[in-house]
């Protein structure tokens, strides 16, 4: 049984602490935007930028992402999607049908980008690995083709920032297990804007920060957005730590309501920027132009490797 909108005293839809009551669905999405849009203001995330291109998974995040800066900012920013199709099995073919989907109905322009055209697919490389002839586990080819094949795409269209789907609990998450790990650098990344300090790196954004995951959820729910539910066969149990982790800081802002907003503003404010961690000296790969901190950059290494595997023809 639930009460009434606090707002508009129709039917309530779901408890919102901060008004310590309900809101209807309608009144529920319009308080997330206003959440979204405050930490873009704050974070000065769009200051200076006209041309963003989206990051679409076909998932939750990515998906609000879209919907929430379309009706945001489409009357001041050219906005677009790109979606990388990974080629994995039953994956690939649901998240594209949902990023279709959703960018038909939000009217934004959408491109996708298969990784096949590159030579290779996730299943592919995954296969290989299985077979023990070629060393990088599927996620990790995974990681490094989507930033990359995300950042040229944006740099040759000349677009001025990414926006990525992460959440607050991600960012959160990653930078727990950076802490731990002592994974310095990754931690110096993990801020609402990453810029790269190269021309050709496209800055990141990311304005759903401020969000948790229940948020993003019932988003969803609440906006009824077409969304993939099909889980990534490569993807591998969680690690202990990581799922420990996970729950303890939920755990923690149970019982210390804010304590994520308090930990996100101690992170960005003054543990990140206190970091000494110089950029990296980039150059240009020897083989795309792109850059890298070696001579071929990681994207171009993981071709070069399953060329090397001798596998493909069309590689050859
Ligand atoms: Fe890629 Fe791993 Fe995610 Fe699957 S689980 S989509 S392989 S990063
Ligand atoms: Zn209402
Ligand atoms: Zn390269």
């Amino acid at each position: 049984m639930t009460g009434r909108c606090v707002i508009c005293g129709s039917q309530g839809w779901t408890y919102v602490h901060e008004y310590r009551g309900y809101l209807c669905r309608d009144h529920y999405q319009r308080y997330i935007e206003a959440k979204v849009d405050r930490c873009i203001k704050r974070q000065g995330l769009l200051n200076g930028v006209d041309k963003v291109l989206i990051a679409l998974s076909g998932g939750k995040d990515s998906s609000v992402l879209a919907v929430v800066m379309k009706k945001l900012y489409s009357w001041r920013i050219r906005l677009a999607g790109l979606h990388i199709d990974l080629g994995i099995p039953g994956y690939s073919e649901s998240a594209r049908k949902s990023v279709l989907e959703l960018s038909n109905r939000i009217e934004l322009p959408i491109e996708i980008v298969k990784l096949q055209d590159y030579g290779f697919t996730i299943k592919e490389a995954a296969d290989l690995y299985r077979k023990g002839v070629f060393n990088r586990p599927p996620c990790s080819v995974c990681g490094t083709v989507k930033r990359y094949l995300i950042n040229l795409y944006a740099y040759e269209k000349g677009f001025e920032a990414i926006a990525t789907g992460h959440n607050l609990d991600d960012l959160l998450l990653f930078s727990s297990m950076d802490i731990v790990t002592g994974d310095v650098t990754s931690l110096s990344k993990l801020l609402p804007r990453q810029d790269e300090g190269h021309p050709k790196l496209v800055p990141r954004i990311r304005p759903l920060c401020l969000l948790t995951n229940r948020e993003t959820e019932l988003y969803t729910e609440a906006a009824e957005l077409p969304v993939s539910r099909e889980k990534c066969p490569y993807k591998p149990p969680p690690r202990r730590l990581r799922s420990v982790l996970s729950e303890e800081l939920d755990s923690i802002e149970e019982k210390v309501r804010g304590f994520k907003h308090m930990y996100a503003a101690s992170l960005w404010s003054s543990i990140i920027p206190s970091l000494s961690i110089g950029k990296p000296v980039l150059r240009e790969c020897s083989i795309c132009g792109m850059p890298s901190s070696g001579r071929v950059c990681s994207f171009c290494r993981i071709r070069e490797s399953l060329r090397n595997t001798g596998y493909k023809e069309r590689f050859l």
